[in-house]
């Protein structure tokens, strides 16, 4: 196994220096490529017009910004996808909380001011008070 160990280093020295300079792998890169192969799996189970070409572009972009030497601009395009995949993963995070909290406490609107109040579910007929006018009325917990 002499040679193959000798080749194997020269390809890793020929990649290293290949990719000096270059921007490499990134969150960013990492979702296109996880898109890319969703997009694959899709595919096998159903068809779909232009999937292909989707999965192309995917990964064609992919490799574009691995292989960018504009350093600057790449980071600055996964800082965004970052702000942004951060932003929708908080506001699912925010959506499951609320149907979990769902199957524990209701939510009443006062008759009066509107005002939306959370209330635990099971405690049969209670009376609830408005927080915000005082407002006093019963409901069925
Ligand atoms: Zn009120």
């Amino acid at each position: 196994m002499y040679g193959f160990r000798q080749w194997l280093d020269r390809m890793r020295y020929r990649f290293a220096a290949f990719m000096t300079g270059r921007y490499g792998m990134d969150q960013y890169n990492r979702f296109l490529g996880g898109a890319a192969f969703f997009l694959i799996v899709i595919g096998f189970f159903v068809k779909v017009l232009l999937l292909d070409a989707a999965v192309l572009a995917l990964i064609g972009y992919m490799y574009f910004r691995v292989f960018s030497k504009n350093i600057p601009k790449r980071y600055e395009e996964n800082r965004k996808f970052l702000s942004i995949s951060g932003r929708v993963t908080g506001f699912m995070g925010q959506k499951k909380r609320m149907l979990i909290d769902m199957k524990t406490h209701h939510i009443y609107k006062c008759p009066t001011c509107k005002q939306k109040i959370r209330v635990p579910r099971g405690k049969g007929r209670i009376e609830i008070s408005c927080p915000k006018c005082g407002t006093k009325f019963i409901k069925q917990s």
